[in-house]
């Protein structure tokens, strides 16, 4: 492999030879640790984006590390062709974990996404009797679920849907945080379920109304429509919770994870649900080679006692507090507002001198702080939730003096 000296010659690889299907601030980072991260010349940086919350636990944990490594050496991937000695053992404890009859492992967040759409399809044709292939979902607004194409079928983003139609039929799309508007969409009796994230994270962090997601969730019930929380960017102890559902006693009937589920080594996600449920799909309908691998349940395993073990749902509300709160103390122009749960947070950047919220993720790589825009105008900030309060103070003074930089 061709050794990678200067930031420079990594970004013109990538420039040269990957597709250009993001956007990255300009920093080449090399190495991970607990809330920090290195760029190839060796300058340290506060992570405040944890890859986009799948590393709530802190760069390479040793404990999930070594349960990768452990398992790797001995036994990596069987497909589910075959049954193997981890996967059993991984599905009693996620599913006791939450609280769930049932897991579905599969791999990525949109694929959880997926698997919870066709659950709930399925579901809808088998127990509640919907006539077959009208069975409807309703989606929200402003919703991030990934990017296969049913996913996206479900997106209002320009950016994410045009171009990539005809798009998968069968969605209703009502505004988030409207109940008025759900109750309507709940009339139609074809309606199977109701997918939400519990906060919009991708849309700029929105939080809905205290009481939506419980009124919703017995709204659905009251119309025997299945409630499907996309918890993977606020599960896993993100938003100070272990699921942001819990905020409001919410159990929902479809639970999707992911993301935090391998603490950020590896690519793992699940749907969780009870007997009633999951056991409508059946051998041969549904399934990923990768899904539920040997090296994946043990990682997840470990991610998840990591989350208990260290109290990370305990400390990433006590350390949101105190970071919305200084945040807010800096009283900058820019900063139109700041709201978030947990260590889910966003400001709201009001442009000064035609410098917006990319100026300030610059100013704030160079001041040693990586952040990344959501939506040109929203900076989304979720540091790995083993941050303490000492960091958390010296992260809000690079911010600080990265916004006063522009007045
Ligand atoms: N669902 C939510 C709420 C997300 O925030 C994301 C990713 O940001 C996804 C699904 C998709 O996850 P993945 O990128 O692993 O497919």
């Amino acid at each position: 492999m061709n050794e990678i000296k200067t930031s420079q010659m990594a970004m013109d690889l990538e420039d040269r030879y990957g597709a250009h299907n993001y956007h990255p601030l300009p920093v080449v980072l090399a190495k991970g640790q607990g809330i920090f991260m290195w760029d190839v010349e060796g300058k340290k940086y506060f992570d405040f984006l944890s890859a986009y919350s799948a590393v709530n636990q802190g760069h390479c944990h040793p404990k999930i590390i070594q349960a990768m490594i452990d398992q790797a050496n001995t036994l990596e991937l069987t497909s589910r062709a075959f049954y193997n000695n981890v996967l059993g053992v991984y599905e009693k404890f996620v599913t006791e974990y939450f609280g769930y009859q049932r897991v579905l492992p599969m791999n990525t967040g949109a694929e959880g996404d997926e698997t919870a759409l066709k659950l709930t399809r399925k579901w809808a044709y088998k127990i509640k009797g919907v006539p077959e292939n009208q069975a409807k979902i309703i989606c929200c607004e402003n919703n991030f679920h990934g990017r296969t194409i049913s996913v996206v079928s479900m997106s209002t983003d320009p950016q994410a849907r045009n171009d990539f139609g005809p798009f998968t039929p069968g969605f209703v799309t009502i505004p988030y945080n409207d109940l008025k508007a759900l109750e309507k969409a709940l009339e139609d009796h074809t309606v199977a379920g109701f997918l939400v994230e519990p906060i919009q994270g991708e849309a700029g962090v929105f939080v809905p109304d205290e009481g939506y997601l419980k009124k919703a969730y017995e709204m659905c019930k009251a119309k025997n429509v299945l409630f499907i929380a996309d918890e993977v960017q606020t599960g896993i102890a993100r938003t100070g919770k272990l699921l942001a559902c819990d905020w409001e006693s919410v159990r929902p009937d479809v639970l999707i994870l992911g993301k935090a589920l391998s603490g950020g080594i590896y690519p793992i996600s699940a749907v969780l649900a009870d007997d009633a449920i999951m056991l409508v799909i059946k051998p041969g309908e549904h399934g990923s080679t990768f899904g539920g691998n040997p090296v994946a349940s043990r990682v997840a395993i470990a991610a998840l006692e990591v989350i208990r073990d260290e109290k990370l749902a305990e400390n990433a509300y006590k350390m949101g507090v105190i970071f919305r709160g200084e945040l807010e103390k800096i009283n900058s122009p820019m900063v139109e507002l700041v709201r978030g749960k947990g260590l889910l947070n966003a400001a709201v950047i009001r442009p000064m001198k035609e410098k917006t919220a990319w100026d300030v993720c610059l100013k704030m790589r160079d001041n040693g702080l990586l952040a990344k825009p959501t939506h040109d105008h929203i900076i989304r900030f979720a540091p790995p939730l083993v941050i303490n309060e000492a960091q958390v103070r010296e992260a809000v003074e690079i911010i600080r003096v990265s916004l006063k930089s522009f007045e």
